[in-house]
C-alpha cells in the first residue's frame, strides 16, 4: 500500500504481527543489498518526517474513537469517508476488530531513525493508545549495535518491547557472500544489547542460505551465536530463490541449492548445537517443510530434534511423499502420513508429476521454481 492522503503502510510484516496495526516510520530498507532479498529492491529508502508519522497515529486514533461511538455504525462511517481516507479507516477498523493489542513499526529497520525521533513516536503512541500491550519492529543488527545501551533502555521504557532481527546466518563466510552487511560479532552484540535493554528479541534463521557447500557451517556458526544471545524466539524461514538471482555474486560459483534432506540435516545440526538457552523455537511460515517445529528450549529440544531425525531416518519413498505432500497441502506434520487416504492422494500427485526416487529433488525444485515464477504458493 502506498501513500493515501498522507497515511501510509509498508508491504510486509512478520506473520506473528497479523493482528497488529502497521505503522510506517520509514520507507523500505536502508541497506537493500542482501542478495537473497528482493522485497525492496525497486524502492528507495527514505525517512518519514516524524510529523507525518504522528499524523498517521492521530488519524487512526480519530477513526477508532468514531468506530467506538455507539451512535455511528462502521457502515455509515465508511459511506461518508472523504476521498483517500479508506486506507486509514480500514487499518483502524481491522485493528479494532483484532483487539488493538499490538503495533508493528515498518518498514525493514525502524531503529535506523534518530533515537530521539523514535522516542517521540513511541511516546505519542502511548499517549494515544495507553492500552497497547506490544510495540514491535524489524531492525538490522548494525542499527541496533550503533545505539547506546542507555538510549536503548529509554526506547524500551517508551514502549518498544519486541525487536525482530533477520540474523539469517551467523557464518561470516556466508554473511559476506550474501552481502548481509553485518558480521557474526555484530549479530551477537546487537542481540545481547536488545536483551539487556529488556526488549524481547526474535531472531530469524534462513534455512538453505549456505546452499550445499556451507550448510553445516551455516548451522554451526548460527547455533553458536544464538547460544550466546539466548533470544526469546528463534524463527525459521526457508530460502526460495528466483532463478534470476545470483546468491553469491562477485564470480563465486559455490552456491548450489540444497535438497530437503540436506536442509533437514542443517536444521538438526542447529538444534543439536544450541546450548544453555531458553528460547522458544518456531517454524511459523507455511513455506517451511517442518512447520511442526514449535517448542521451548531446553525442555523440548530433544522432541524438536526428533522431528528432523525421524524424517532423516525415513526410507526414500516416505521422505519424497512428505516433501511433496507438505507442499501440496496434504500434510502439515510427519504424523499426518499415518492417514492412508492422504498418502494415496500424494502418490497420485507423484505419478502425475513424474516424481521418482531418482529425480525427486530436481523435480520438486523445478516445480517450486515454476510456482514461484507464476507467483503461486508452494
Ligand atoms: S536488510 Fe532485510 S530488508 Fe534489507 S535487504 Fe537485507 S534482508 Fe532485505
Amino acid at each position: 500500500m502506498d501513500r493515501h492522503n498522507g497515511f501510509e503502510q509498508g508491504p510486509i510484516r512478520p506473520p506473528s504481527e497479523a493482528s497488529s496495526l502497521l505503522l510506517r516510520v520509514n520507507r523500505n530498507c536502508p541497506w537493500n543489498r542482501c542478495t537473497f532479498c528482493s522485497i525492496y529492491k525497486k524502492s528507495k529508502f527514505s525517512l518519514r518526517p516524524v510529523d507525518e508519522v504522528i499524523h498517521d497515529i492521530d488519524c487512526i486514533h480519530d477513526f477508532i474513537i468514531r468506530l467506538q461511538d455507539r451512535g455511528t455504525s462502521p457502515a455509515a462511517l465508511q459511506k461518508n469517508l472523504s476521498p483517500g481516507e479508506e486506507p486509514a479507516f480500514y487499518a483502524a477498523y481491522n485493528w479494532l476488530e483484532g483487539g488493538m493489542e499490538s503495533i508493528f513499526l515498518q518498514d525493514a529497520d525502524s531503529l535506523v531513525i534518530r533515537p530521539e525521533n523514535l522516542l517521540k513516536i513511541l511516546r505519542h503512541i502511548r499517549s494515544r493508545f495507553p492500552g497497547v500491550k506490544r510495540i514491535t519492529s524489524y531492525a538490522r543488527s548494525d542499527s541496533v549495535a550503533r545505539i547506546g545501551d542507555e538510549m536503548l533502555k529509554e526506547i524500551a521504557a517508551a514502549g518498544l518491547n519486541r525487536i525482530h532481527i533477520g540474523m539469517e546466518t551467523a557464518s561470516d563466510t556466508v554473511l559476506k557472500l550474501v552481502r548481509k552487511g553485518v558480521t557474526k560479532e555484530t549479530h551477537i552484540s546487537a542481540g545481547l544489547k536488545v536483551k539487556a535493554a529488556g526488549i524481547e528479541l526474535s531472531e530469524y534463521f534462513l534455512i538453505g542460505l549456505g546452499g550445499t557447500e556451507f550448510s553445516q557451517l551455516h548451522a554451526l556458526e548460527s547455533a553458536d551465536a544464538l547460544s550466546r544471545i539466548n533470544p526469546d524466539f528463534i524463527r525459521f524461514r526457508t530460502l526460495h530463490l528466483p532463478d534470476k538471482i545470483t546468491l553469491y555474486p562477485d564470480g563465486d560459483t559455490r552456491y548450489r541449492w540444497a535438497p530437503d534432506l540436506t536442509l533437514a540435516k542443517e536444521v538438526l545440526t542447529l538444534i543439536e548445537h544450541l546450548h544453555g538457552i531458553t528460547s522458544r523455537m518456531t517454524s511459523d511460515h507455511s513455506y517451511n517443510l517442518f512447520q511442526e517445529i514449535d517448542g521451548t528450549l531446553p525442555q523440548e529440544q530433544e522432541r524438536l530434534a526428533g522431528v528432523l531425525r525421524t524424517f532423516i531416518a525415513m526410507d526414500r519413498e516416505q521422505q519424497i511423499l512428505f516433501q511433496v505432500g507438505k507442499r501440496a497441502g496434504y500434510f502439515l506434520r510427519l504424523g499426518d502420513m499415518a492417514d492412508p487416504g492422504r498418502v494415496n492422494q500424494v502418490r497420485d500427485i507423484c505419478r502425475q508429476s513424474d516424481i521418482t526416487p531418482d529425480n525427486a529433488d530436481e523435480r520438486i525444485h523445478e516445480i517450486v521454481q515454476d510456482r514461484m515464477r507464476r507467483g503461486m504458493p508452494f
